[in-house]
């Protein structure tokens, strides 16, 4: 009999061994008891490394830290939010858990998106006895889904936000500018006489010029909370939270600047014969009732007063408060 049961057990680890998903088993103490080929190939580091200890960590992470299994071990399920980037809610004892996370796979030496699942096993008495943790390697789909993501928040020619997360992005700061009694700032930019640009070295010609004021602008706009978006055409427009009007007129003023110094020329210009962007900038305390569109109003026509002083300049909105 007890052969039969040496022979069965024999029987499930190699079974598990050879098994193509990545997999490790954890005894009730923690312990590795089972890593197998797949889960040597996915991590680079061999089974006698590790079974017999508690350093399963080391394959993962950097630091040391509790793996999926570890929390079914443990029954740490509470932690799960600070510990995975993704995970489904654990539901009955039995069920085990799910989550995703990035691993940056000290011995593999590459950084890998993992969805893994850990499974424990009872014995008749209801007694954890070991927990089954599979793993598999979903980088190039979270790669995919990122450059997706991507896709869909920025303008495809300049790389920079698009619209539609500048309108997202604009509606959240201007909510926390209210709660938080902060100011908020926009700067509306729009590259003089684009169209003759466009018409004297085409329209090729034109998209590259997009992209090279495109950065520069971008360049001059540092605070993480800051957000340089396409607006339309050959508009940008820059969100900077929580600012002062001398700031604001510093950044305005130093984006312009970049942009004469980029020193394209632009014959159809006829004052300065290079490319030159015109600043509608606002910057306010908004209260309870201003909207997105306030600002945005504020914002075009002080652009539209740049453009009527003679371009390449920077014009404040008239603030009436
Ligand atoms: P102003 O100084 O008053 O701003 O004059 P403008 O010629 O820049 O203004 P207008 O709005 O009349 O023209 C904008 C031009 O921008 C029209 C269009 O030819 C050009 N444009 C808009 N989007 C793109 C684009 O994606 N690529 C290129 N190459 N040109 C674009
Ligand atoms: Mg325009
Ligand atoms: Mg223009």
């Amino acid at each position: 009999m007890s052969n039969t049961i040496s022979n069965d057990r024999q029987f499930a680890v190699r079974l598990m061994q050879h098994l193509v998903v990545p997999t490790f088993v954890l005894n009730s103490k923690g312990e590795v008891i089972i890593w197998n080929k797949a889960c040597e190939t996915l991590t680079g580091i061999r089974a006698e490394e590790v079974v017999g200890t508690k350093e399963h960590w080391r394959a993962f992470y950097e630091e040391p830290r509790a793996c999926l299994a570890d929390v079914l071990v443990e029954g740490r399920d509470a932690e799960l939010g600070g510990l995975y980037e993704a995970y489904s809610e654990p539901g009955e004892k039995h069920q085990g858990l799910r989550a995703e996370n990035w691993c940056v796979m000290p011995k593999a030496a590459k950084r890998l998106y993992l969805a893994i699942n850990s499974g424990p096993i009872y014995d008749d008495d209801g007694n954890l006895i070991a927990v089954v943790e599979t793993l598999r390697d979903m980088t190039e789909q979270k790669q995919a889904e990122n450059a997706l993501k991507s896709l869909a928040h920025k303008d495809g020619l300049t790389g920079l936000a698009n619209r539609r997360t500048f309108d997202m992005t604009l509606e959240a700061d201007l909510l926390h500018a209210k709660r938080e009694g902060a100011s908020i700032a926009l700067l509306l930019c729009d590259i003089d006489h684009f169209k003759p640009y466009n018409d004297i070295y085409g329209h090729q010609r034109g998209d590259a010029c997009l992209k090279t004021v495109a950065k520069a602008i971008a360049d001059q706009v540092k605070r993480p909370t800051d957000l340089v978006a396409r607006y339309g055409g050959e508009e940008f427009v820059v969100i900077l939270p929580s600012i002062d009007q001398d700031g604001v007129m510093r950044v305005a003023e130093r984006i312009r600047q970049s942009v004469f110094d980029l020193n394209e020329r632009h014959k159809g210009n006829k004052k300065e014969k290079r490319v030159t962007l015109s600043i509608g900038a606002v910057c306010l305390y908004p209260d309870e009732n201003l909207t997105e569109a306030d600002l945005i109003e504020a914002a075009d026509e002080a652009l539209y007063a740049a453009k009527e002083c003679g371009r390449n300049q920077v014009v404040a909105a008239d603030i009436k408060s």
